[in-house]
């Protein structure tokens, strides 16, 4: 062998050890895909609200923002809106189901079976959004409303799932660990905790939260469906415009990164 081989083979090898002792961490828990794994938050927006949707774009790309939107009843998307679709994943984001027909899995399993369930809500669900366009890689039960068998099972369609967490009058935002993704708790099912108006987590508490993400390098996980510059009367499910974006300005200046449920997909593989 000669002496340049020796020397480029011990160079590959030193490379190959060094990936190696990156990715075991030692301790053989850390995952490779974790030494990509910054503090940030994940923007997630469920229901059908495109249009909606669309019009905070600008908003969006002003700040560099990514989100993920769960869209339910994707039989009734016009092209209009389709259109629109496809300019929001051009832009970044992400299309995830949030069921064929917005059933409440709970109630549902009550009366019939966990095969109905996947045959009704998730298998057209995701045939139809491929077809147009949109794969969807993540799910987000409508209400909230799961159990770990339905985890189970549903895992085999997606990466990830997303349930709901709320706060209450003890527990805030900043120590609600549930709504939290940290390097050592990465399971593909998470919590998001709503941030419409309704929901009474207030601007400071958010920022709060968002604090606790950057010190402790974990993920913030939020929800939300419809942006509005402020609820008409007695309209729940809203985010205000200017709530939605002090949080986009708050994260992107304290430079933490907006992930998608395809980026939390992959870290938590
Ligand atoms: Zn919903």
């Amino acid at each position: 062998m000669s002496r340049r081989l020796s020397r480029t083979l011990n160079v590959l090898l030193l490379v190959a050890m060094m990936l190696f002792i990156t990715c075991s961490g030692f301790i053989g828990v850390t995952s490779c895909s974790s030494r990509n794994f910054e503090p940030g938050i994940m923007l997630t927006f469920d229901d059908k609200e495109i249009e909606n949707w669309y019009s905070a774009r600008d908003l969006f790309n002003k700040y560099h923002a990514k989100a993920t939107f769960f869209i339910t009843r994707s039989y009734l998307l016009t092209e209009d809106e389709l259109s629109m679709m496809r300019a929001l994943q051009e832009d970044g984001h992400v299309f995830g189901s949030h069921g064929y027909d917005h059933k409440n899995a709970i109630e549902f399993l009550k009366s019939s079976s966990l095969d109905d369930y996947i045959k009704e809500e998730i298998t057209p669900s995701i045939q139809l959004m491929t077809e147009k366009g949109f794969e969807p890689m993540g799910f987000a039960y409508p209400y909230g409303s799961h159990t770990s068998e339905l985890d189970h099972t549903l895992l085999k369609y997606f990466s990830i799932l997303r349930a709901t967490v709320v706060t209450t009058s003890e527990v805030r935002i900043k120590n609600l660990n549930k709504a939290y993704i940290s390097k050592n708790n990465m399971s593909k099912i998470i919590y998001g905790v709503g941030i419409d108006d309704s929901y009474g987590n207030t601007l400071k508490e958010i920022m709060e939260g968002i604090d606790r993400a950057k010190k402790n390098g974990e993920i913030l996980v939020f929800y939300s469906h419809v942006i509005k510059e402020k609820p008409d009367h007695d309209e729940k499910y809203v985010t205000s415009k200017s709530i939605l974006e002090e949080i986009l300005k708050y994260t992107s200046a304290k430079g933490l990164k907006f992930y998608t449920a395809s980026e939390i997909g992959n870290l938590v593989e």
